[in-house]
């Protein structure tokens, strides 16, 4: 499955369809809203609807064009997703051509050369917040002449951090989490078991983006050990070393970098998970949490030590970006969460600290 049949946002997508059959569509778009519910791939589903050969409308995925699209051979889209590619930022040299970068398809050439199908010529910009000033205003230029049937579309969960000449040149569209139902839908149509879906819609809360990368990530596998670390049955060290063998898509290049992705997602997990505690211990009903029907039951252990949890939780976070060794990092992990653990007393072979 790929995360492109992850989308929802319907509705936002049809409005902006019915607009470039009438000739109404803006030439650049910001597709902003909260992470992770699923707005580069919005945008890419209105790029994909734009250039199949029955469009605009819902790309039918049978015409030359959309298999040309799954296939990544179409030229008439240009996709930078800085995700994807690891890049923690969007050099200049990706938006307008350098010559200490030659040979790089930049935004600015590829939206000079004409439609090679005679169509729409689409952009779609992940995270573009990442990219450098001087790359943003690179794409100034780009975004007052972009030409004829082109569309810019820039992505970005903090709208914020863009200059405000880039953000007067786009017409910005609010894309919101779809909601847990919907998420869990969308995930069961791309053939998730019911029970998994549900799990995913909630965890993520409502965001498909989030959902696709939960899977992805053997969340399936890794939120139900960290719930046994929290409930004490587990000792905290085993679990960690289970959780070094989760499997799952992780990112990236080589098995040092799947490590630290696979690391990354079991903190971020326990993370959320102990946030939900935190949640409790301050009286919200667990019914309304990501995690609620996982903690049911869970009596409370002080705010104090869920607050070391998380504390801890959060330095282990710190500890994935500064690469320190993954078994250390998931070792704190589980004893972290062990903190809060409702076991009566702690499971052989852990010492509190
Ligand atoms: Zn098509």
């Amino acid at each position: 499955m790929s995360s492109s049949e992850l989308i929802g946002h319907a509705e936002v997508l049809t409005g902006l369809w019915t607009a470039a059959a009438a000739g109404r569509l803006p030439h650049a778009l910001l597709f902003h809203g909260p992470r992770g519910v699923g707005k580069f791939q919005a945008a890419v589903r209105l790029a994909r609807g734009l250039l199949c050969d029955g469009g605009p409308g819902p790309p039918c995925g049978s015409c030359g064009a959309c298999a040309r699209l799954r296939a990544g051979t179409l030229a008439d889209l240009h996709l930078l997703d800085p995700e994807d590619e690891g890049l923690e930022t969007i050099p200049i040299w990706r938006v307008t051509p350098r010559h200490d970068h030659p040979g790089v398809t930049t935004v600015e050439e590829f939206l000079s050369l004409r439609a090679r199908e005679g169509g729409w010529r689409v952009v779609c910009l992940r995270d573009f917040d990442r990219a450098h000033a001087a790359a943003q205003n690179a794409l100034l230029k780009t975004l007052e002449e972009p030409g004829e049937a082109t569309l810019l579309v820039l992505e970005s969960s903090r709208p914020g951090q863009l200059l405000e000449t880039i953000r007067s040149r786009c017409v910005a569209v609010r894309l919101e989490a779809v909601g847990v139902a919907e998420t869990a839908d969308l995930l069961e149509a791309a053939g998730v078991a019911s029970g998994d879906a549900a799990c995913l819609g909630r965890w993520s809360g409502g965001a498909p983006g989030r959902a696709h990368e939960l899977l992805r990530e053997g969340a399936l596998e890794m939120q139900p050990l960290l719930a046994e670390v929290l409930r004490g049955t587990v000792e905290p060290l085993q679990a960690a070393a289970r959780l070094a063998e989760v499997r799952g898509d992780f990112s990236g290049g080589t098995d040092a970098a799947r490590a630290r992705a696979r690391t990354r997602a079991a903190v971020v997990l326990a993370l959320e998970l102990a946030r939900d505690l935190l949640r409790l211990e301050h009286g919200v009903e667990a019914t309304t949490l990501a995690h609620g029907s996982t903690l049911e039951g869970w009596a409370g252990v002080g705010g104090a030590r869920v607050a070391r949890t998380v504390d801890a939780l959060l330095q282990a976070r710190q500890d994935v970006e500064a690469n320190l060794s993954p078994p250390g990092i998931l070792d704190r992990t589980a004893l972290a969460l062990a903190e809060s653990s409702t076991a009566a007393r702690p499971v052989t072979g852990w010492a509190p600290r």
